[in-house]
C-alpha cells in the first residue's frame, strides 16, 4: 500500500468540472482545450506522467473508482472492471447491466468485453441473460478459459459455474419503456422490409421516436504503466433478440496494446463492427496520431463507409452517432464523435476527475 491509500478524489458527479471551464484541465490531460473539427490542425500533445483512467460520460464514478484502486496497487484490468461494476448495478442507467433496456421481446441481453495489455489477452460475453455483472464474466473468460468469446446460454452456464446468481435484470422502469415501444412499433424496430441501397424512411433511424443507446467503456493505465480496458452494455434498446453489438467484439468495442494505448466506443455498434474502429484507433496511435486525431480518423472512416441512403442525412452525412475514447502510453487522452458539439467523456488521475470535450466530425 502507498500514500494513495487515502484517496483524495472527488466522490460525486457535482465535483466534475463543466466542459466550458476546461482550458487548464484539458492541457494537463494533453488534449486541445477546444472542439476540433476534422479539418482543424492536430493538437500538440503534452506528456502526462502517472496513472489515468478514461470512460464514456456515464462513467464519472467509474474512473474515480478505477484510479482509487490503481492508487492502491491494483492491476488496470481489475480497476476498470470494478469501476464499470458501479454502472452495471445501477438501475438508473438504462444502457448497461441491471436496469438496461431489453430486446424486442422484453428480455435483457447483455454484452461485455475486457482486454488486458500485459498479456495481450481478451475475454467477452455476448447476449448473456440474467447476469448482473457481464464484465466480471468476460474477465473470467479471459482468466479461466482458453477462449475469447462466449455467447448466450453457454455464457450464462459459465457464469453460473463460477457462482454468479441468475437474476431478473428487467426493472419496472425499463419494462414500461419497452411496453411503450412495443405498443408504438412499426418503423421503430430493427426488422427491415426488402429494400434497396437507395431506400429511405425505413428502419429505426427513420423512427419519429429516437431509440435510446448507451454503453460504458473504461480504459486505464496503472502504476506499473500497464494498460487495460473494458466495455459493457445492454446494447441497442429493443434490438432483435440474439443481436450482438460492438461491445463484445475485440477490436470494435475496445482494443488495447500495452506498448501503444487503448480505445473504446459507444454508439451505433453496427457501424463500429463494420470498421473495427477501436483496433484502427490503436493502430493510428501506433503510427503517431494523438488519441484525439486517431478517434477522428475512425469517425471519418465510418462516414466514408456509410453508403446506404437510410443511414444518411440530406447532406450525405451519417444520421447516427458513434463516440470513441482513447488514451496512449504517455497518458495523453482524447475522444471524438461523428455528430457533436457538446459531447464529453470522463477522465481521472490521482488529482481528481474531469469531463473532457469530445472532438467531432460534423456539428450535430
Ligand atoms: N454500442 C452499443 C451497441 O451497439 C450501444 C451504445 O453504445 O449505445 O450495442
Amino acid at each position: 500500500m502507498n500514500d494513495i491509500d487515502q484517496p483524495t478524489f472527488p466522490s460525486s458527479r457535482r465535483d466534475f468540472l463543466k466542459t466550458s471551464a476546461l482550458v487548464g484541465v484539458a492541457a494537463s490531460f494533453g488534449v486541445a482545450p477546444r472542439v476540433m473539427g476534422a479539418s482543424t490542425p492536430k493538437a500538440r500533445p503534452r506528456v502526462f506522467a502517472g496513472p489515468i483512467a478514461i470512460s464514456s460520460r456515464n462513467g464519472q464514478q467509474t474512473v474515480l473508482k478505477a484510479i482509487e484502486l490503481i492508487g492502491a496497487g491494483a492491476d488496470a484490468l481489475d480497476a476498470v472492471v470494478a469501476g464499470v461494476n458501479l454502472v452495471e448495478e445501477d438501475p438508473e442507467d438504462t444502457s448497461v447491466g441491471y436496469g438496461g433496456l431489453p430486446n424486442a421481446l422484453g428480455v435483457v441481453q447483455l454484452d461485455a468485453a475486457v482486454m488486458h495489455g500485459p498479456t495481450c489477452r481478451a475475454g467477452s460475453v455476448g447476449c448473456i441473460e440474467g447476469i448482473k455483472y457481464p464484465s466480471k464474466v468476460a474477465k473470467l473468460v479471459l482468466e479461466r478459459t482458453d477462449h475469447v468469446n462466449l455467447v448466450g446460454k453457454g455464457a450464462q452456464d459459465f457464469a453460473v459455474m463460477h457462482g454468479f446468481p441468475i437474476e431478473n435484470l428487467l426493472t419496472e422502469k425499463a419494462r414500461l419503456e419497452w411496453v411503450n415501444w412495443r405498443e408504438n412499433m412499426s418503423t421503430q424496430d430493427d426488422y427491415l422490409p426488402k429494400h434497396k441501397p437507395e431506400s429511405t424512411g425505413i428502419g429505426e433511424i427513420a423512427a419519429p421516436i429516437k431509440r435510446h443507446w448507451g454503453t460504458i467503456h473504461c480504459s486505464a493505465i496503472d502504476l506499473a504503466g500497464n494498460i487495460s480496458c473494458v466495455t459493457t452494455t445492454s446494447g441497442m434498446a429493443f434490438k432483435v433478440p440474439g443481436r450482438i453489438g460492438d461491445s463484445p467484439i475485440i477490436g470494435a468495442g475496445l482494443y488495447c496494446d500495452n506498448t501503444v494505448g487503448a480505445a473504446g466506443s459507444t454508439g451505433r455498434g453496427e457501424a463500429n463492427i463494420e470498421n473495427l474502429a477501436s483496433f484502427l484507433i490503436v493502430e493510428r496511435m501506433r503510427a503517431g496520431d494523438s488519441p484525439e486525431a486517431a478517434c477522428l480518423f475512425a469517425c471519418q472512416r465510418i462516414a466514408d463507409h456509410t453508403k446506404l441512403a437510410r443511414l444518411l442525412d440530406a447532406k450525405g452525412r451519417p444520421n447516427f452517432n458513434v463516440q470513441f475514447y482513447a488514451l496512449n502510453i504517455k497518458g495523453e487522452v482524447g475522444g471524438a464523435e461523428i455528430l457533436g458539439g457538446n459531447g464529453t467523456f470522463a477522465a481521472a488521475t490521482p488529482e481528481g476527475g474531469r469531463l473532457v470535450e469530445l472532438a467531432y466530425l460534423y456539428k450535430a
